[in-house]
């Protein structure tokens, strides 16, 4: 199943944000209520191409903006969608400010239903930082509030909670910070996954590309760093990451999410023992940054 763009307006303005301007642009009437049905239906139907990323993937769906919790039919869509689509797993992707209000996170829960997941981003470990990267003041408050509802509500009902860490130039010496204050405020670590990656370089990333740009090389050195800490979370997952450059005990870690089209082996990964168990580079990011870095196996 696919991505699927739930609503195009947002009330943060993350600075890497793989959305273009003319997203939140467009006429939000295209992805209400009726149009979502539709799209839906037609896609069911096979009467595609309805959705562009992920496409072919058959065992989720991801539910993106924009904000989805925005949307003015929200839980109807939601209720919806489960209902249409059972048994595939749900990803709900959020910046969580919504959930700091618990009526709304007790509706979420109530609508969701497993499997399903909400994937909430933490760009800092003080608001200081995070609401740099977000945009928007006292994002960070609301955030990690809406993170602490869905965590209890998740605890008394099925449904997985992800926190999502995307790395740039900005918040790349924060990591160990932000892990630190998970295991702080989120301590039960079996209760929710985390998921640590590069960013992607598309939509605002690409404009704000002077201020964020960050090699895959101190990506990774952040991380083998933070090693001890991430050992820590029994689910952490990294995304983005080539094997060569990531420490050989965090490589179970790495997971290849993004489709072939977005990414590429170059001439060095031919040579390398690797093969496929490696995603190789981000498409964009070898078009700006080459393959210099690259260490093989
Ligand atoms: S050289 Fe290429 S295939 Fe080998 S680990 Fe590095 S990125 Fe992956």
């Amino acid at each position: 199943m696919p991505d699927i763009a739930f609503w195009n307006k947002c009330n943060n303005k993350c600075v890497m944000c793989t959305n273009a301007p003319e997203f939140a642009a467009q006429d939000p009437a295209q992805y209400g209520l009726k149009r979502q049905v539709e799209k839906l239906e037609r896609y069911l139907k096979g009467l595609g191409p309805i959705y562009l990323k992920n496409a072919d993937k058959a065992d989720f769906i991801s539910l993106t903006g924009g904000e989805p919790t925005l949307h003015p039919d929200f839980f109807r869509l939601l209720v919806y969608f489960r209902k249409r689509l059972p048994g595939i797993n749900i990803t709900l992707l959020s910046n969580g400010r919504r959930f700091a209000d618990k009526n709304f996170t007790r509706r979420l829960l109530k609508a969701a239903k497993s499997p399903f997941t909400a994937a909430v981003a933490v760009h800092g470990a003080s608001a200081r930082v995070h609401d740099k990267v977000a945009g928007v003041k006292g994002a960070f408050k609301e955030t990690i509030k809406g993170l602490k509802n869905l965590s209890d509500g998740f605890e008394r009902q099925a449904g997985q909670l992800e926190i999502r860490i995307v790395l740039h130039r900005l918040n790349v010496g924060e990591l160990e910070k932000i892990l630190e204050f998970l295991l702080k405020r989120f301590p039960v670590v079996a209760r929710y996954r985390v998921v640590v990656m590069h960013y992607e370089i598309e939509g605002m990333s690409f404009e704000n590309h002077d201020r964020l740009a960050l090699s895959l090389s101190e990506s990774a050195n952040a991380i083998n760093a933070a090693g001890p800490l991430i050992k820590r979370f029994p689910d952490l997952r990294l995304y983005h990451f080539p094997l060569c450059l990531v420490g050989r005990e965090l490589r179970s870690r790495c997971w290849i999410t993004l489709p072939p089209e977005d990414r590429v082996y170059s001439e060095k990964c031919a040579k390398c023992r690797a093969g496929k168990k490696c995603l190789g580079l981000m498409l964009e990011y070898y078009r700006k940054f080459g393959d210099g870095e690259l260490k093989l196996l």
